[in-house]
């Protein structure tokens, strides 16, 4: 029998619990929800309060030189590349995601094609963040391609002549299912296509070694486990082999000023700027990227404690907590467990199923009631076919706590053993679940 007593110790024994202290936590709040929207690192005030008002209401155009604002895409991407097995130079932090996969797989369109014009299948999963297919449908009409989608084990058979290539989030976004990277971007080369992953879901999260798996392109959000507040800008790589073309010169279809060679000659004409910086488009978000800094300064303080290895350790370690404690505390109630059990096929969340004989929204309902008692997770809904509702809690290893798991399944216990989340004003829909 687990118990609070061993779940202290374990927080005893923990290396990175130091880092817990970067972070505003909300009193009375157990934050399992930083897979969507990640905790303010306490520097962030202050940071915003610098740049609005020093440099923008002081240094105004002088800041672009002076205050580092023109190459912090750089600068952020050469800390993000840190945290994914890419060069410093080969990422840049900008837009938002889904303007990100935009340019990648657009990118990879094109070059797939100029090598063999009969490629017109993008190959995704059927389960993918809805954003990301949107893209890959926009992108099939302007470029006579089609979007065949299919489930996490159909990938390998989908692999055929005619697919250009194959977009894929490495950890999925509903059931925290990890893809094996390097051995399906080997498939993917193998049948002749390029592989674009979005890392919404690892960045931060789970090792990633995007050039030891061979990847191609790869885009991720900045907002979620890095940290970077509401609407964070996003980040985008692609392996030089693409960004060091000369015979594309408009490989990236957003082909905007900052991806210019020479933005501030004001040329008529495009020439992209060599290597990653062509994936910029125009000017970013000043203030939005600098809080993304705070976000990524918590990463550097993590370095000197293990890093990312240490960081999936404790991953792991707190979701088999928070597995073992539900399946043991919160027997009986119809819960079921949509994420793998293998550690190698597990990102940094938990899903849960919610059998109740039930009544429809049963999930939603307890996830409100669990979000009245200071416990955030949150809810995803199914198709009514073969996904199922389900209840979804992240676990940010930089400032979740092994207590933190305790108090949280004790209070899914008495949500469910109480009957609480039947309660009429837990079926009220918000605009954002
Ligand atoms: C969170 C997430 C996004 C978000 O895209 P935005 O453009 O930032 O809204 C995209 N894709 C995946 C897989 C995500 O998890």
């Amino acid at each position: 029998m687990m118990t609070l007593t061993h779940c202290r110790r374990l927080d005893d024994a923990d290396l990175l619990r130091p880092l817990r202290a970067h972070f505003h936590i909300p009193p009375d709040t157990i934050y399992l929800d930083g897979n969507s929207l990640g905790l303010m690192p306490l520097t962030a005030p202050a940071r915003a309060a610098q740049v609005v008002q020093q440099e923008w209401a002081n240094g105004l155009t002088r800041s672009w030189n002076a205050a580092g604002w023109f190459d912090l895409p750089q600068r952020l991407g050469a800390r993000i590349a840190a945290l994914i097995g890419a060069n410093a130079d080969e990422v840049v932090a900008a837009d938002t995601t889904s303007v990100n996969l935009f340019k990648v797989l657009s990118a990879a369109i094109r070059i797939a094609q100029h090598a063999s014009p009969q490629r017109r299948v993008i190959v995704s999963e059927r389960s993918n963040f809805p954003t990301d297919l949107y893209i890959a449908q926009g992108l099939c009409q302007t470029h006579g391609c089609t979007l065949e989608l299919v489930e996490a084990d159909g990938v390998l058979q989908a692999l055929r002549p005619d697919v250009a290539v194959l977009m894929l989030t490495h950890v999925n976004y509903r059931t925290g299912a990890m893809h094996d990277m390097a051995a399906l971007s080997a498939a993917a080369h193998a049948a002749g296509a390029l592989v674009v992953w979005d890392l919404a879901h690892s960045a931060g999260a789970v090792p990633v070694d995007l050039h030891g798996a061979d990847a191609d392109f790869a885009v991720g959000c900045g907002y979620k486990y890095l940290n970077g507040g509401p609407g964070a800008p996003a980040f985008l790589w692609a392996h030089p082999r693409h960004s060091a073309r000369t015979d594309l010169p408009f490989m990236q279809a957003l082909s905007g000023w900052w991806g210019h060679a020479a933005p501030f000659a004001f040329d008529m004409g495009y020439r992209p700027a060599p290597g990653i910086n062509q994936f910029l488009c125009g000017t970013q978000p000043i203030v939005s990227l600098t809080l993304l800094e705070c976000g990524l300064d918590v990463f550097d303080a993590a370095q000197p404690l293990g890093g990312m290895t240490a960081i999936r350790h404790k991953s792991l370690a707190l979701t088999d907590l928070f597995i073992a404690l539900v399946e043991e505390r919160c027997a009986g109630f119809g819960l079921g467990l949509a994420t793998p059990r293998t550690h190698a096929e597990r990102g940094s969340q938990v899903s849960l199923t919610l059998d109740s004989d039930a009544e429809n929204s049963a999930g939603y309902a307890v996830v409100q009631a669990l979000i009245a008692r200071g416990v955030i997770g949150d809810f995803r809904a199914g198709d009514g076919k073969a996904q199922p509702d389900l209840l979804r809690f992240g676990f940010t290893p930089l400032y979740i706590g092994f207590e933190d798991i305790w108090h949280a399944v004790e209070q899914l216990r008495d949500v469910l053993h109480t009957g609480a989340w039947r309660a009429p004003q837990w079926r009220q829909k918000n605009a954002v679940t």
